[in-house]
């Protein structure tokens, strides 16, 4: 059987050469500003900023971020929601060739600081609103300096949807990122010469054991996704990408971030995803091309009031990072008329590499009911390995591996991580799947603990820490429950140390001071005692699968 069997399903604008890249995304860009510069870069409700403004800005801020001592393969956290400082500060970053450390502004202490530490972040950039616990949290770490932003700039429609109680606060020790701007404009750092290999982004994902890895996106690793997804979708100049994923995911990053700022569209963002603003976004921008998570399309779809002329402008919407059922595809396109394309990516491929070509409908698997999640993108190896490592024929089941320019090549100072996840060059997925003869891949089967929640992957170990640092709590197990709504919600099964008690509510806001809201158990269920192998592990198994509390026992 042909290796690549799935380049037959190809659309007829998709060839199966590895994407063409640039150097380095700084490049990329340098070559868009000489391209376009009075096209438009980005657009922020009534703000907008053409290429050239966002180059000379970039500059500006990149000037600004070496002033304080950034330098070339430094990591700098961006901490913030989707506004145009994000997109700004990836281009200061990677003009300084100083790597982009994407946090999740919902992070709160040990989270962020984790993060920070593992990576030696020398600098951050914030929400005003967010510097006293960012100082609190980061003061005595790796972090040099903190610029902070107010997401009222760069517009002044200040819709109250987004901004009805935002005010601009006191910025952070080193600056405020206009000011910054401003104080900087004309000046232009000197860029180092950047490879391939130089990593663009540093990208955190947790797992089953120890602590948060890092995944090194390399300038090539990104570029390549960006060039495939962006011939993928059939993205022409001057389209419009709404940034629907947050741009602190590895989703949002590339394949709304980068895909548009260099391969000529415009980024469109409103902040925090909110439905009601997006899709006023959708037709004020004449948006052609968007990616998000199912729960994000959701929230869409019970919008009483959106109809079809809300995606009147789209031509290719795709949604990834969690499972799809059949049915919400079909209730969609039957009310707005659009359909959306399934695709898979993780953190470890620098975003979407199997997806459902432009214009095809993704098959279900008849046994599972399954939408298939679509095929390989060009330059991916994708096979189906059993518990051996060795591929298995179309329609057996194992665990899907992958390789090719869009696989990082490891986690950051974690070498046995790598060596253990990515043998041979090859990234073990821990997603169970099978492969049709037609190349075609449906994931089948969870390997892994992970909880999906609207597309945030929630670690139970990490919310079971959580829970084990209340001074009333004994035993805990966490797990995803299916949820129409989000895909899965976080449950926790509690048992108590005798004599000591606990609510479950009081748990519940035990947790939020600890968490961030997505990883919070929805429910706790106190119970006697949780099940157990005959070795004493806690079957998460079982009260995942089975009828709720005391299920197993
Ligand atoms: P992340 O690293 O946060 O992007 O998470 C990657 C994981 O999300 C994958 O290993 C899958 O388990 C899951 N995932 C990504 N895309 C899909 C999809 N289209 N359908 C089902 N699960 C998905």
């Amino acid at each position: 059987m042909n290796e690549r069997r799935w380049t037959a399903l190809y659309p007829q604008a998709v060839t199966d050469a590895r994407p063409v890249s640039h150097t380095s995304l700084a490049e990329a860009w340098r070559e868009r500003v000489r391209r376009e510069p009075d096209a438009r870069a980005l657009a922020y409700f009534d703000g907008a900023m053409t290429v050239r403004e966002a180059d000379e800005a970039s500059d500006a801020l990149a000037a600004a971020y070496r002033s304080l001592g950034t330098r070339h393969g430094d990591r700098v956290g961006i901490y913030l929601q989707n506004i145009p400082q994000f997109a700004l500060s990836f281009l200061a970053l990677w003009k300084l060739g100083a790597t982009a450390l994407v946090l999740n502004p919902m992070y709160r202490g040990q989270e962020l600081r984790r993060l920070i530490d593992d990576s030696g972040a020398v600098g951050i950039v914030c929400a005003d609103a967010d510097v006293p616990q960012v100082s609190e949290t980061l003061s005595g770490s790796s972090v040099r300096w903190t610029v902070s932003t107010s997401p009222l700039a760069f517009q002044t429609r200040d819709d109250p949807r987004v901004f009805g109680e935002t005010e601009r606060k006191a910025p952070a020790s080193h600056g405020d990122l206009e000011e910054l701007i401003e104080r900087f404009r004309g000046d232009v750092v000197e860029s180092p010469e950047l490879t391939p290999d130089d990593v663009a982004l540093l990208t955190y994902t947790s797992g089953t054991t120890g602590p948060p890895k890092g995944a090194m996106n390399t300038h090539g690793n990104v570029l390549s996704v960006a060039a495939g997804f962006a011939t993928w979708v059939g993205l022409r100049p001057g389209d419009a990408v709404y940034a629907m994923a947050p741009l602190f995911h590895i989703t949002g990053s590339v394949i709304n971030a980068v895909i548009a700022m260099m391969h000529d569209a415009v980024l469109v963002l409103t902040g925090r995803f909110r439905p009601e603003v997006a899709i006023d976004a959708f037709v004020e921008h004449q948006v052609t091309f968007t990616i998000g998570s199912i729960t994000a399309f959701n929230a869409i779809y019970q919008l009483p009031h959106a109809s079809r002329e809300h995606f009147a402008s789209m031509k290719s919407v795709y949604s990834g990072g969690a499972p799809i059922p059949p049915s919400t595809i079909e209730r969609f396109r039957e009310r707005f008329g659009v359909y959306i394309h399934n695709v898979y990516g993780m953190t470890e491929t620098s975003s979407g590499v199997i997806a459902v070509p432009l214009g095809a409908e993704a098959p279900v698997d008849e046994a599972s009911g399954t939408l298939s999640i679509g095929v390989p993108l060009p330059g991916l190896d994708a096979r189906v390995v059993n518990a051996a490592d060795e591929p298995v024929g179309p329609g057996e089941q194992g665990e899907l591996a992958l390789r090719g320019p869009q696989v990082v090549p490891g986690y950051w100072r974690k070498p046995e991580a790598t060596a253990s996840t990515m043998p041979g060059g090859w990234l073990h997925t821990g997603d169970g799947a099978i492969m049709d003869a037609a190349g075609w891949v449906y994931l089948v089967d969870r390997l892994k603990d992970q909880i999906n929640t609207s597309g945030y992957k929630v670690w139970p170990r990490e919310v079971e820490d959580a829970l084990y640092a209340h001074p009333a709590v004994h035993e805990v197990a966490v797990v995803g429950r299916p949820d129409d709504y989000r895909g899965e919600t976080v449950v926790a099964y509690v048992s108590l140390k005798a004599g000591e008690s606990a609510e479950e509510k009081e748990l519940i806001a035990f947790t939020r001071g600890r968490l961030a809201a997505y990883k919070c158990p929805r429910e706790i269920h106190l119970v006697p005692d949780l099940p157990k192998t005959q070795t004493g592990k806690i079957r998460r198994n079982v009260l995942r699968d089975g009828d709720g509390p005391g299920a197993g026992q």
